[in-house]
């Protein structure tokens, strides 16, 4: 298949349309970013990789470092972790305090918030340094230096009441077991992490290869976690919009407010799609109709 004249067409397709959306507004490294960018890239199983658009700008990962620590954890803690953690779709926004109260501090899946904050809290306890062992698996996976924004830290720091909230409010139930300050600083800078389409396809190229790393290093996450990251990915990764996601495009996908969704066609390819313009669910509006129209391009879904 001819993925660069696809992606070539996606992005041509999608100009018009430049500058859709609304911007994350609530740092201001975030509220400054330009909406009228537009980037894909992709990676085969096999390593080829396409890009086309802003595909090697960084942008701030956000929600999308919430794949890369669970896969830290699944690593680290093994099934030990879904004693702290559920796998079920929330059906709430992705920082709701609500259902942490009648389900004992114990959040729904990985990808809302409150199950990001679990995750980071056993990444604390486990790692001597979950700062730099983050920012370890994502360059070697990329084969490239990834670093945090140190201002949107800042900001997600001096911003984040909801998820001090969260953090407290697990602790409450002793499902958090370090200090609160330490695991949100290490939440906070995770979401910082900057990075481009072309790094995230890449980065995600473990998830097409039953854990197999993408730049022939050590195997990253064994098949069966692999396959169970991407289910997560479909039935969560998409704050409320999972079912959305998955009428219309049918991959296992993590999106961000950034604006960035990282997609997995098992076996096959990872890609991902950048356009800062977000819709009411919170996902870039263009990188979800960018991926739609990937799918009616290429018939690749996982259905
Ligand atoms: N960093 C933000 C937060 O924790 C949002 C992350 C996101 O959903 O992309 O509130």
């Amino acid at each position: 298949m001819d993925f660069q004249a696809v992606l070539d067409e996606i992005v041509a397709t999608l100009e018009p349309e430049l500058g859709a959306g609304t911007v994350a507004s609530y740092i201001p490294a975030l509220a400054r970013v330009s909406p009228r960018q537009l980037g894909i890239a992709l990676r085969t199983r096999a390593g080829e990789e396409f890009c086309a658009g802003d595909a090697a700008t960084r942008f701030s990962i956000q929600s999308i470092s919430k794949l890369f620590s669970l896969t830290l954890a699944m690593r680290h803690v093994g099934d030990d972790l879904w004693q702290r953690i559920g796998r079920e779709p929330s059906g709430n926004p992705f920082n709701s305090l609500v259902q942490l109260e009648s389900e004992q501090g114990k959040p729904r899946n990985p990808f809302i918030n409150a199950g990001a904050i679990a995750v980071a809290d056993r990444l604390v306890t486990h790692c001597a340094n979950a700062r730099a062992d983050v920012l370890t698996l994502l360059s070697g996976l990329c084969g490239e230096a990834v670093g945090f924004d140190e201002e949107v830290a800042a900001s997600e720091a001096a911003t984040g009441f909801r998820n001090v909230a969260l953090a407290n409010f697990m602790k409450s139930f002793g499902k958090i077991d370090n200090d609160v300050a330490a695991v949100l600083d290490l939440y906070f800078h995770q979401c910082s992490a900057a990075m481009s389409c072309v790094q995230l396809a890449r980065a995600t190229g473990y998830l097409c290869r039953d854990g197999a790393h993408p730049l022939g290093g050590a195997e990253v996450v064994s098949e069966r976690q692999a396959r169970r990251l991407n289910a997560l990915m479909l039935t969560c990764g998409t704050y409320d919009a999972a079912g959305e996601f998955a009428f219309r495009i049918g991959m296992p996908c993590k999106s961000g407010v950034g604006g960035g969704i990282v997609a997995v066609v098992p076996d096959t390819l990872s890609l991902c799609v950048w356009s800062p313009g977000l819709d009411e669910t919170g996902n870039s509006l263009l990188g979800m109709k960018a991926l739609e129209l990937f799918v009616a391009r290429t018939g690749l879904s996982v259905f």
